[in-house]
Protein backbone atom coordinates (compact mmCIF):
# COMPACT_ATOMS: atom_id res chain seq x y z
CA UNK A 1 0.00 0.00 0.00
CA UNK A 2 2.65 2.33 0.80
CA UNK A 3 4.89 2.52 -1.89
CA UNK A 4 0.90 3.76 -3.86
CA UNK A 5 -0.33 6.02 -1.84
CA UNK A 6 1.34 8.64 0.77
CA UNK A 7 2.82 10.42 -2.50
CA UNK A 8 1.60 14.41 -0.84
CA UNK A 9 5.94 14.02 -0.23
CA UNK A 10 6.47 14.21 -4.09
CA UNK A 11 2.92 15.49 -5.16
CA UNK A 12 1.94 18.98 -4.88
CA UNK A 13 -2.00 19.37 -4.37
CA UNK A 14 -3.81 19.96 -7.65
CA UNK A 15 -7.72 20.78 -7.95
CA UNK A 16 -9.30 20.15 -11.23
CA UNK A 17 -8.58 22.94 -13.67
CA UNK A 18 -11.08 26.02 -13.32
CA UNK A 19 -11.85 27.83 -16.26
CA UNK A 20 -10.91 31.34 -16.49
CA UNK A 21 -12.90 34.32 -14.70
CA UNK A 22 -13.23 36.40 -17.92
CA UNK A 23 -14.28 32.96 -19.74
CA UNK A 24 -16.77 31.89 -17.23
CA UNK A 25 -18.52 35.09 -16.26
CA UNK A 26 -20.20 34.82 -19.64
CA UNK A 27 -21.95 31.26 -18.89
CA UNK A 28 -23.83 29.59 -16.51
CA UNK A 29 -21.39 26.18 -17.42
CA UNK A 30 -19.78 24.70 -14.37
CA UNK A 31 -16.65 26.17 -13.32
CA UNK A 32 -14.33 23.36 -12.52
CA UNK A 33 -13.39 20.87 -14.66
CA UNK A 34 -13.45 17.07 -14.67
CA UNK A 35 -10.47 15.47 -13.38
CA UNK A 36 -8.47 13.48 -15.95
CA UNK A 37 -8.27 9.92 -15.23
CA UNK A 38 -4.18 10.24 -14.27
CA UNK A 39 -4.65 12.61 -12.70
CA UNK A 40 -7.63 11.93 -10.16
CA UNK A 41 -5.22 8.62 -9.33
CA UNK A 42 -2.44 10.91 -8.43
CA UNK A 43 -4.12 13.33 -6.45
CA UNK A 44 -5.89 10.07 -4.56
CA UNK A 45 -2.41 8.86 -4.43
CA UNK A 46 -1.33 11.72 -1.86
CA UNK A 47 -3.82 10.48 1.14
CA UNK A 48 -1.46 9.08 3.90
CA UNK A 49 -4.63 6.73 4.85
CA UNK A 50 -4.58 8.17 8.20
CA UNK A 51 -5.47 5.38 11.40
CA UNK A 52 -7.96 7.81 12.37
CA UNK A 53 -9.37 9.53 9.38
CA UNK A 54 -10.45 12.86 10.77
CA UNK A 55 -11.49 13.54 7.37
CA UNK A 56 -14.21 10.71 7.78
CA UNK A 57 -15.12 12.24 10.68
CA UNK A 58 -15.96 15.43 10.10
CA UNK A 59 -17.89 14.21 6.86
CA UNK A 60 -21.57 14.04 8.00
CA UNK A 61 -21.82 10.78 5.98
CA UNK A 62 -19.02 9.67 7.47
CA UNK A 63 -17.91 8.65 4.02
CA UNK A 64 -15.16 5.65 3.58
CA UNK A 65 -13.24 8.36 2.16
CA UNK A 66 -9.80 6.69 2.52
CA UNK A 67 -10.82 3.43 0.94
CA UNK A 68 -12.09 4.91 -1.42
CA UNK A 69 -9.51 7.32 -2.59
CA UNK A 70 -6.79 4.08 -2.49
CA UNK A 71 -8.79 2.21 -4.67
CA UNK A 72 -8.95 5.34 -6.91
CA UNK A 73 -5.33 5.37 -7.27
CA UNK A 74 -4.98 1.91 -7.93
CA UNK A 75 -7.62 2.09 -10.87
CA UNK A 76 -10.11 0.00 -9.30
CA UNK A 77 -12.86 2.87 -10.06
CA UNK A 78 -15.89 0.17 -9.65
CA UNK A 79 -14.99 -0.76 -6.42
CA UNK A 80 -14.07 2.81 -5.55
CA UNK A 81 -17.67 4.05 -6.96
CA UNK A 82 -19.55 1.51 -4.97
CA UNK A 83 -17.35 2.36 -1.62
CA UNK A 84 -18.93 6.03 -2.00
CA UNK A 85 -22.47 5.47 -2.83
CA UNK A 86 -22.79 2.99 -0.11
CA UNK A 87 -23.10 6.05 2.41
CA UNK A 88 -24.04 8.44 -0.22
CA UNK A 89 -27.09 8.57 -2.11
CA UNK A 90 -25.68 11.61 -4.67
CA UNK A 91 -21.72 11.55 -4.28
CA UNK A 92 -21.19 13.75 -7.26
CA UNK A 93 -23.15 16.10 -5.86
CA UNK A 94 -21.34 16.39 -2.76
CA UNK A 95 -18.07 16.57 -4.84
CA UNK A 96 -19.47 19.57 -5.98
CA UNK A 97 -21.22 21.58 -3.84
CA UNK A 98 -20.16 20.63 -0.61
CA UNK A 99 -18.04 23.34 1.46
CA UNK A 100 -15.14 20.99 1.74
CA UNK A 101 -13.42 23.61 3.53
CA UNK A 102 -15.14 23.44 5.91
CA UNK A 103 -15.22 19.61 6.78
CA UNK A 104 -13.87 16.57 5.39
CA UNK A 105 -10.94 18.64 3.34
CA UNK A 106 -10.88 21.59 5.91
CA UNK A 107 -9.97 18.28 8.32
CA UNK A 108 -7.72 16.50 6.33
CA UNK A 109 -4.61 16.11 8.58
CA UNK A 110 -2.21 14.31 5.77
CA UNK A 111 1.03 16.20 7.86
CA UNK A 112 1.98 20.07 8.77
CA UNK A 113 2.56 22.14 5.70
CA UNK A 114 1.34 19.92 2.71
CA UNK A 115 -2.04 20.63 1.53
CA UNK A 116 -5.23 18.55 1.55
CA UNK A 117 -6.05 15.85 -0.24
CA UNK A 118 -8.54 16.98 -2.91
CA UNK A 119 -11.54 14.81 -1.41
CA UNK A 120 -14.82 16.29 -3.27
CA UNK A 121 -13.40 16.81 -7.18
CA UNK A 122 -12.30 12.66 -6.39
CA UNK A 123 -15.74 11.74 -5.19
CA UNK A 124 -16.98 13.74 -7.77
CA UNK A 125 -15.22 12.14 -10.37
CA UNK A 126 -15.18 8.67 -9.16
CA UNK A 127 -19.49 8.99 -9.78
CA UNK A 128 -19.85 10.97 -12.57
CA UNK A 129 -17.40 7.98 -14.41
CA UNK A 130 -19.63 5.59 -13.25
CA UNK A 131 -22.64 6.99 -14.74
CA UNK A 132 -20.40 7.31 -18.04
CA UNK A 133 -19.46 3.92 -17.75
CA UNK A 134 -23.22 2.35 -16.89
CA UNK A 135 -22.13 0.83 -13.16
CA UNK A 136 -24.90 3.33 -12.03
CA UNK A 137 -28.08 1.27 -11.77
CA UNK A 138 -31.65 1.85 -10.57
CA UNK A 139 -32.73 0.36 -7.39
CA UNK A 140 -34.13 -3.19 -8.33
CA UNK A 141 -35.71 -4.09 -4.48
CA UNK A 142 -34.71 -7.93 -3.28
CA UNK A 143 -38.47 -8.21 -2.54
CA UNK A 144 -41.35 -5.85 -2.91
CA UNK A 145 -43.51 -4.70 0.29
CA UNK A 146 -46.88 -4.00 0.50
CA UNK A 147 -46.64 -0.91 2.79
CA UNK A 148 -46.72 2.70 1.12
CA UNK A 149 -44.49 5.53 2.45
CA UNK A 150 -45.44 9.15 1.10
CA UNK A 151 -42.60 12.23 1.21
CA UNK A 152 -43.61 16.05 1.20
CA UNK A 153 -40.23 17.64 -0.63
CA UNK A 154 -38.37 16.12 -3.59
CA UNK A 155 -35.18 18.13 -2.43
CA UNK A 156 -32.12 16.44 -1.30
CA UNK A 157 -33.89 15.29 1.96
CA UNK A 158 -36.57 13.70 0.71
CA UNK A 159 -35.17 12.14 -2.58
CA UNK A 160 -32.25 10.38 0.13
CA UNK A 161 -35.03 8.60 1.93
CA UNK A 162 -37.04 7.67 -1.00
CA UNK A 163 -34.05 5.72 -2.64
CA UNK A 164 -33.45 4.01 0.77
CA UNK A 165 -36.93 2.85 1.61
CA UNK A 166 -37.94 1.92 -2.15
CA UNK A 167 -33.89 -0.19 -1.57
CA UNK A 168 -36.15 -2.27 1.25
CA UNK A 169 -39.26 -2.38 -1.03
CA UNK A 170 -41.89 0.21 -0.13
CA UNK A 171 -44.37 1.85 -2.31
CA UNK A 172 -42.92 5.18 -2.64
CA UNK A 173 -44.54 7.99 -3.31
CA UNK A 174 -43.05 11.63 -3.28
CA UNK A 175 -45.28 14.87 -3.84
CA UNK A 176 -43.68 18.00 -4.56
CA UNK A 177 -45.27 21.54 -4.90
CA UNK A 178 -42.34 21.90 -7.64
CA UNK A 179 -42.49 21.27 -11.17
CA UNK A 180 -39.22 19.56 -11.61
CA UNK A 181 -37.19 17.13 -8.96
CA UNK A 182 -34.54 18.44 -6.89
CA UNK A 183 -35.57 21.23 -4.04
CA UNK A 184 -33.16 23.71 -4.12
CA UNK A 185 -30.58 22.06 -6.14
CA UNK A 186 -32.70 22.52 -9.31
CA UNK A 187 -34.19 26.26 -8.32
CA UNK A 188 -31.83 27.51 -5.17
CA UNK A 189 -28.23 26.39 -6.27
CA UNK A 190 -26.86 28.06 -9.74
CA UNK A 191 -25.76 25.84 -12.52
CA UNK A 192 -22.46 26.98 -11.72
CA UNK A 193 -22.29 25.05 -9.02
CA UNK A 194 -24.29 22.45 -10.03
CA UNK A 195 -25.14 21.35 -13.57
CA UNK A 196 -29.07 20.76 -13.68
CA UNK A 197 -28.30 17.69 -16.07
CA UNK A 198 -26.99 16.16 -12.87
CA UNK A 199 -29.97 16.59 -10.84
CA UNK A 200 -32.41 15.19 -13.73
CA UNK A 201 -29.87 12.23 -14.13
CA UNK A 202 -30.71 11.16 -10.73
CA UNK A 203 -34.56 12.30 -11.25
CA UNK A 204 -34.62 9.77 -14.41
CA UNK A 205 -32.61 6.76 -12.49
CA UNK A 206 -34.93 6.83 -9.44
CA UNK A 207 -38.37 7.00 -11.67
CA UNK A 208 -36.47 3.68 -13.39
CA UNK A 209 -36.21 2.42 -9.88
CA UNK A 210 -39.85 2.69 -9.26
CA UNK A 211 -40.26 5.78 -7.00
CA UNK A 212 -43.63 7.50 -7.98
CA UNK A 213 -43.30 11.40 -8.20
CA UNK A 214 -46.40 13.58 -8.03
CA UNK A 215 -45.39 17.05 -9.05
CA UNK A 216 -47.23 20.24 -8.82
CA UNK A 217 -48.88 19.20 -6.27
CA UNK A 218 -48.26 21.17 -3.00
CA UNK A 219 -49.47 19.81 0.24
CA UNK A 220 -51.64 22.22 1.97
CA UNK A 221 -52.87 23.43 -1.18
CA UNK A 222 -53.58 20.89 -4.09
CA UNK A 223 -53.85 18.10 -1.16
CA UNK A 224 -54.59 18.54 2.22
CA UNK A 225 -52.13 16.73 4.55
CA UNK A 226 -55.12 14.24 6.03
CA UNK A 227 -55.22 12.95 2.69
CA UNK A 228 -51.58 11.87 2.36
CA UNK A 229 -51.58 10.86 5.57
CA UNK A 230 -54.55 8.45 4.98
CA UNK A 231 -52.99 7.26 1.62
CA UNK A 232 -49.33 6.00 3.01
CA UNK A 233 -48.34 3.72 5.96
CA UNK A 234 -45.98 6.65 7.04
CA UNK A 235 -44.91 10.03 6.23
CA UNK A 236 -41.89 11.98 5.86
CA UNK A 237 -41.95 15.60 5.82
CA UNK A 238 -39.16 17.46 3.78
CA UNK A 239 -40.18 20.22 3.06
CA UNK A 240 -37.05 22.86 3.77
CA UNK A 241 -37.21 26.40 4.78
CA UNK A 242 -38.09 29.21 2.65
CA UNK A 243 -39.58 32.04 4.49
CA UNK A 244 -36.81 34.83 3.76
CA UNK A 245 -35.79 36.79 6.79
CA UNK A 246 -36.44 40.56 5.74
CA UNK A 247 -34.47 43.72 6.52
CA UNK A 248 -36.55 46.52 7.37
CA UNK A 249 -35.91 49.88 7.01
CA UNK A 250 -37.43 53.41 5.30
CA UNK A 251 -38.18 52.09 1.63
CA UNK A 252 -38.01 48.63 1.65
CA UNK A 253 -41.10 48.14 -0.33
CA UNK A 254 -39.24 50.18 -3.19
CA UNK A 255 -39.69 48.34 -6.61
CA UNK A 256 -36.03 46.50 -7.73
CA UNK A 257 -36.22 45.28 -4.09
CA UNK A 258 -36.39 41.23 -4.61
CA UNK A 259 -35.75 38.35 -1.96
CA UNK A 260 -32.70 36.06 -3.23
CA UNK A 261 -34.50 33.32 -3.96
CA UNK A 262 -37.06 34.80 -6.44
CA UNK A 263 -33.79 35.85 -8.32
CA UNK A 264 -32.11 32.91 -8.08
CA UNK A 265 -35.32 30.82 -9.18
CA UNK A 266 -36.09 32.93 -12.32
CA UNK A 267 -32.34 32.18 -13.44
CA UNK A 268 -32.29 28.87 -12.93
CA UNK A 269 -35.74 28.35 -14.98
CA UNK A 270 -34.82 30.67 -17.41
CA UNK A 271 -31.48 28.25 -18.17
CA UNK A 272 -33.64 24.95 -18.15
CA UNK A 273 -35.70 26.75 -21.26
CA UNK A 274 -38.68 28.07 -19.17
CA UNK A 275 -40.45 31.48 -19.71
CA UNK A 276 -40.37 33.64 -17.00
CA UNK A 277 -42.12 36.68 -17.13
CA UNK A 278 -40.67 38.04 -14.41
CA UNK A 279 -37.41 37.93 -16.20
CA UNK A 280 -38.40 39.03 -19.13
CA UNK A 281 -39.96 42.23 -17.45
CA UNK A 282 -36.63 43.18 -16.33
CA UNK A 283 -37.70 42.79 -12.89
CA UNK A 284 -35.27 40.02 -12.03
CA UNK A 285 -32.66 40.30 -14.53
CA UNK A 286 -29.34 41.67 -13.59
CA UNK A 287 -28.45 42.97 -17.50
CA UNK A 288 -27.29 46.55 -17.10
CA UNK A 289 -27.66 46.88 -13.95
CA UNK A 290 -26.35 48.13 -10.26
CA UNK A 291 -26.69 45.55 -8.06
CA UNK A 292 -26.32 45.70 -4.40
CA UNK A 293 -26.77 42.20 -2.29
CA UNK A 294 -27.09 42.19 1.34
CA UNK A 295 -26.02 39.05 3.12
CA UNK A 296 -22.83 37.32 3.16
CA UNK A 297 -24.09 33.29 3.13
CA UNK A 298 -23.75 30.51 0.00
CA UNK A 299 -27.43 32.43 -1.08
CA UNK A 300 -25.74 35.59 -1.12
CA UNK A 301 -22.66 34.35 -3.27
CA UNK A 302 -24.74 32.43 -5.57
CA UNK A 303 -26.93 35.89 -6.07
CA UNK A 304 -23.40 37.88 -6.91
CA UNK A 305 -22.75 35.50 -9.61
CA UNK A 306 -25.65 35.10 -10.93
CA UNK A 307 -25.84 38.80 -11.35
CA UNK A 308 -22.37 39.16 -12.59
CA UNK A 309 -23.48 36.51 -15.83
CA UNK A 310 -26.51 38.16 -15.90
CA UNK A 311 -23.89 40.70 -17.68
CA UNK A 312 -24.71 43.40 -14.52
CA UNK A 313 -23.08 47.01 -14.64
CA UNK A 314 -21.47 46.77 -11.20
CA UNK A 315 -22.07 43.92 -8.32
CA UNK A 316 -21.58 44.93 -4.97
CA UNK A 317 -22.02 42.64 -1.77
CA UNK A 318 -22.54 44.46 1.49
CA UNK A 319 -21.83 42.67 4.43
CA UNK A 320 -22.26 43.33 8.15
CA UNK A 321 -19.06 41.81 9.52
CA UNK A 322 -15.79 41.35 7.99
CA UNK A 323 -14.64 38.89 5.56
CA UNK A 324 -12.89 36.26 8.36
CA UNK A 325 -16.21 36.09 10.08
CA UNK A 326 -18.47 35.56 6.58
CA UNK A 327 -20.77 32.39 6.87
CA UNK A 328 -20.33 31.88 3.07
CA UNK A 329 -17.69 28.93 1.71
CA UNK A 330 -14.08 31.00 1.18
CA UNK A 331 -13.92 28.88 -1.99
CA UNK A 332 -16.99 30.93 -3.21
CA UNK A 333 -16.01 34.07 -1.45
CA UNK A 334 -12.77 33.69 -3.64
CA UNK A 335 -14.55 32.51 -7.02
CA UNK A 336 -17.06 35.35 -6.57
CA UNK A 337 -13.85 37.95 -6.00
CA UNK A 338 -11.75 36.33 -9.00
CA UNK A 339 -14.91 36.86 -11.44
CA UNK A 340 -15.33 40.78 -10.38
CA UNK A 341 -17.57 40.93 -7.41
CA UNK A 342 -16.51 43.83 -4.92
CA UNK A 343 -17.17 43.42 -1.41
CA UNK A 344 -18.27 46.03 1.32
CA UNK A 345 -17.51 44.94 4.76
CA UNK A 346 -18.35 45.93 7.71
CA UNK A 347 -21.23 48.00 6.32
CA UNK A 348 -25.29 47.51 6.91
CA UNK A 349 -27.57 48.59 5.00
CA UNK A 350 -30.29 51.53 6.89
CA UNK A 351 -32.76 52.98 4.08
CA UNK A 352 -33.25 52.56 0.58
CA UNK A 353 -33.53 55.59 -1.60
CA UNK A 354 -35.91 55.93 -4.25
CA UNK A 355 -36.01 57.96 -7.05
CA UNK A 356 -38.80 57.85 -10.04
CA UNK A 357 -38.05 56.01 -13.36
CA UNK A 358 -38.40 56.66 -16.92
CA UNK A 359 -42.05 55.43 -16.86
CA UNK A 360 -43.07 57.60 -13.75
CA UNK A 361 -42.43 54.48 -11.28
CA UNK A 362 -40.72 55.18 -7.71
CA UNK A 363 -37.60 52.56 -7.90
CA UNK A 364 -34.81 51.96 -5.70
CA UNK A 365 -31.70 54.26 -6.68
CA UNK A 366 -29.33 53.61 -4.07
CA UNK A 367 -28.99 51.70 -0.60
CA UNK A 368 -27.98 53.71 2.24
CA UNK A 369 -25.57 52.08 4.48
CA UNK A 370 -23.56 52.53 7.54
CA UNK A 371 -19.98 51.30 8.41
CA UNK A 372 -19.83 48.85 11.40
CA UNK A 373 -17.33 47.57 13.72
CA UNK A 374 -16.78 43.73 15.29
CA UNK A 375 -17.17 44.37 19.09
CA UNK A 376 -16.64 41.95 22.11
CA UNK A 377 -17.48 37.81 21.46
CA UNK A 378 -21.31 36.98 22.30
CA UNK A 379 -21.87 34.02 24.31
CA UNK A 380 -21.64 32.12 20.87
CA UNK A 381 -18.24 33.35 20.74
CA UNK A 382 -19.27 35.18 18.07
CA UNK A 383 -17.94 38.84 17.17
CA UNK A 384 -20.83 41.56 17.92
CA UNK A 385 -21.51 44.55 15.58
CA UNK A 386 -21.76 47.83 16.13
CA UNK A 387 -22.60 51.06 13.83
CA UNK A 388 -19.88 53.77 13.60
CA UNK A 389 -20.87 56.63 14.17
CA UNK A 390 -21.60 59.25 11.44
CA UNK A 391 -19.83 55.92 9.50
CA UNK A 392 -22.87 56.83 6.73
CA UNK A 393 -22.93 56.22 3.02
CA UNK A 394 -24.69 55.86 0.24
CA UNK A 395 -24.22 52.63 -2.61
CA UNK A 396 -25.91 53.67 -6.00
CA UNK A 397 -28.21 50.77 -6.78
CA UNK A 398 -30.79 49.56 -9.01
CA UNK A 399 -31.43 45.93 -8.09
CA UNK A 400 -31.08 44.95 -4.44
CA UNK A 401 -31.18 41.76 -3.31
CA UNK A 402 -31.97 40.78 0.22
CA UNK A 403 -30.05 37.14 0.59
CA UNK A 404 -30.38 37.09 5.04
CA UNK A 405 -31.01 33.78 5.03
CA UNK A 406 -34.54 31.82 5.61
CA UNK A 407 -37.07 30.56 8.28
CA UNK A 408 -39.48 27.61 7.99
CA UNK A 409 -43.33 28.61 7.06
CA UNK A 410 -45.96 27.57 9.25
CA UNK A 411 -46.29 24.37 8.50
CA UNK A 412 -49.20 23.18 11.55
CA UNK A 413 -51.24 25.86 9.98
CA UNK A 414 -50.26 25.40 6.36
CA UNK A 415 -51.12 21.69 6.83
CA UNK A 416 -53.52 22.36 9.16
CA UNK A 417 -51.86 19.98 11.74
CA UNK A 418 -52.38 22.07 15.15
CA UNK A 419 -50.91 19.26 17.03
CA UNK A 420 -47.35 18.80 15.14
CA UNK A 421 -45.12 20.20 17.47
CA UNK A 422 -42.72 22.54 16.64
CA UNK A 423 -40.09 24.58 17.63
CA UNK A 424 -40.14 28.49 18.84
CA UNK A 425 -37.77 28.73 15.29
CA UNK A 426 -40.46 26.71 13.27
CA UNK A 427 -38.75 24.00 12.74
CA UNK A 428 -40.16 20.26 13.03
CA UNK A 429 -39.31 18.66 16.31
CA UNK A 430 -38.24 15.12 16.18
CA UNK A 431 -37.55 12.34 18.49
CA UNK A 432 -33.51 12.63 18.25
CA UNK A 433 -33.03 9.22 17.78
CA UNK A 434 -36.40 8.17 16.12
CA UNK A 435 -37.39 11.13 13.47
CA UNK A 436 -40.69 10.50 14.64
CA UNK A 437 -42.61 14.02 15.04
CA UNK A 438 -45.15 14.28 17.42
CA UNK A 439 -47.61 12.78 15.49
CA UNK A 440 -47.41 8.59 15.03
CA UNK A 441 -46.01 7.50 11.79
CA UNK A 442 -45.17 11.05 10.57
CA UNK A 443 -41.46 11.38 10.39
CA UNK A 444 -39.48 14.74 9.56
CA UNK A 445 -36.05 15.51 7.80
CA UNK A 446 -33.72 17.93 6.30
CA UNK A 447 -33.58 21.73 6.75
CA UNK A 448 -37.32 21.85 8.38
CA UNK A 449 -35.64 19.95 11.15
CA UNK A 450 -32.55 21.46 11.34
CA UNK A 451 -33.15 25.12 9.98
CA UNK A 452 -31.26 26.40 6.45
CA UNK A 453 -27.90 24.05 6.26
CA UNK A 454 -26.52 21.97 4.09
CA UNK A 455 -27.35 19.30 1.07
CA UNK A 456 -24.69 16.46 2.38
CA UNK A 457 -26.90 17.28 6.25
CA UNK A 458 -30.13 16.73 4.10
CA UNK A 459 -28.87 14.04 2.66
CA UNK A 460 -27.38 12.29 6.39
CA UNK A 461 -30.87 12.89 8.30
CA UNK A 462 -33.16 11.83 4.87
CA UNK A 463 -30.88 8.58 4.79
CA UNK A 464 -31.09 8.06 9.06
CA UNK A 465 -35.54 8.72 8.98
CA UNK A 466 -35.83 5.99 6.33
CA UNK A 467 -33.45 3.61 8.49
CA UNK A 468 -36.17 4.51 11.40
CA UNK A 469 -39.56 4.43 9.16
CA UNK A 470 -38.45 0.65 8.03
CA UNK A 471 -37.69 0.47 12.10
CA UNK A 472 -41.25 1.92 12.24
CA UNK A 473 -43.03 -0.20 9.68
CA UNK A 474 -41.78 -3.65 10.16
CA UNK A 475 -42.94 -3.15 14.17
CA UNK A 476 -46.15 -2.59 13.00
CA UNK A 477 -46.48 -5.24 10.55
CA UNK A 478 -45.02 -7.90 13.18
CA UNK A 479 -47.96 -6.22 15.59
CA UNK A 480 -50.27 -7.32 13.11
CA UNK A 481 -49.20 -10.24 12.85
CA UNK A 482 -49.21 -11.30 16.45
CA UNK A 483 -52.57 -10.03 16.42
CA UNK A 484 -53.79 -12.33 14.01
P1 LIG B 1 -35.12 21.54 -0.02
O1 LIG B 1 -33.96 21.31 -0.90
O2 LIG B 1 -35.50 22.93 0.26
O3 LIG B 1 -36.36 20.78 -0.67
C1 LIG B 1 -37.65 20.89 -0.11
C2 LIG B 1 -38.68 20.58 -1.19
O4 LIG B 1 -39.97 20.56 -0.57
C3 LIG B 1 -38.76 21.62 -2.29
O5 LIG B 1 -38.70 21.00 -3.55
C4 LIG B 1 -40.12 22.28 -2.09
O6 LIG B 1 -40.71 22.66 -3.32
C5 LIG B 1 -40.90 21.16 -1.44
N1 LIG B 1 -42.03 21.62 -0.65
C6 LIG B 1 -42.05 22.55 0.33
N2 LIG B 1 -43.28 22.68 0.85
C7 LIG B 1 -44.06 21.80 0.18
C8 LIG B 1 -45.46 21.46 0.27
N3 LIG B 1 -46.27 22.04 1.15
N4 LIG B 1 -45.94 20.53 -0.58
C9 LIG B 1 -45.12 19.91 -1.50
N5 LIG B 1 -43.80 20.21 -1.61
C10 LIG B 1 -43.29 21.12 -0.77
N6 LIG B 1 -25.90 23.57 0.53
C11 LIG B 1 -24.71 23.01 0.21
O7 LIG B 1 -24.37 21.96 0.77
N7 LIG B 1 -23.88 23.58 -0.71
C12 LIG B 1 -24.22 24.70 -1.38
O8 LIG B 1 -23.45 25.18 -2.21
C13 LIG B 1 -25.48 25.30 -1.10
N8 LIG B 1 -25.88 26.39 -1.77
C14 LIG B 1 -27.11 26.90 -1.52
C15 LIG B 1 -27.53 27.97 -2.26
C16 LIG B 1 -28.79 28.53 -2.05
C17 LIG B 1 -29.24 29.66 -2.88
C18 LIG B 1 -29.63 28.00 -1.02
C19 LIG B 1 -30.96 28.62 -0.75
C20 LIG B 1 -29.20 26.92 -0.28
C21 LIG B 1 -27.96 26.36 -0.52
N9 LIG B 1 -27.52 25.24 0.19
C22 LIG B 1 -26.30 24.68 -0.11
C23 LIG B 1 -28.37 24.61 1.22
C24 LIG B 1 -29.10 23.37 0.65
O9 LIG B 1 -29.60 23.64 -0.62
C25 LIG B 1 -30.20 22.91 1.60
O10 LIG B 1 -29.65 22.73 2.89
C26 LIG B 1 -30.83 21.59 1.14
O11 LIG B 1 -31.33 21.70 -0.17
C27 LIG B 1 -31.94 21.17 2.09
O12 LIG B 1 -32.56 20.02 1.59
P2 LIG B 1 -34.07 19.66 1.97
O13 LIG B 1 -34.36 18.39 1.24
O14 LIG B 1 -34.25 19.67 3.44
O15 LIG B 1 -34.96 20.86 1.41
FE1 LIG C 1 -16.52 15.72 1.72
FE2 LIG C 1 -19.10 16.26 1.36
FE3 LIG C 1 -18.01 14.17 0.14
FE4 LIG C 1 -18.37 14.13 2.78
S1 LIG C 1 -19.96 14.18 1.23
S2 LIG C 1 -16.54 13.46 1.66
S3 LIG C 1 -18.01 16.26 3.32
S4 LIG C 1 -17.48 16.30 -0.21
FE1 LIG D 1 -6.22 10.71 3.69
FE2 LIG D 1 -6.40 13.26 4.58
FE3 LIG D 1 -8.28 11.49 5.18
FE4 LIG D 1 -5.86 11.25 6.26
S1 LIG D 1 -7.32 12.90 6.63
S2 LIG D 1 -7.14 9.58 5.42
S3 LIG D 1 -4.58 11.96 4.57
S4 LIG D 1 -7.77 12.21 3.13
Amino acid sequence: MTERMLQFVRLDQQTPEKRVSLERRADFGEIYQEFKPQAAAAQASRCSQCGVPFCQVHCPLANNIPDWLKLTAEGRLEEAYEVAAATNNFPEICGRICPQDRLCEGNCVIEKGFESVTIGAVERYITDTAFEMGWVKPIKPVRERAQTVGIIGAGPGGLAAAEELRRRGYQVVVYDRHDRVGGLLIYGIPNFKLDKAIVQRRHRLMEESGIVFRLNTEIGRDMSFADVRARHDAVLVATGVYKPREIGGPGVGLNGIVPALDFLTAANRVGLGDAVPAFESGALDARGKHVVVIGGGDTAMDCVRTAVRQGAASVKCLYRRDKANMPGSMREVGNAEEEGVEFVWLSAPEAFIGAAGPDGVDRVAAVRAVRMHLGLPDASGRQSVEPIEDGHFNVAADLVIKALGFDPEDIPAHFATHDLDVSRWGTVKIGSATFMTSLKGIFAAGDIVRGASLVVWAIRDGRDAAQQIHGYLQQITATAVAAE
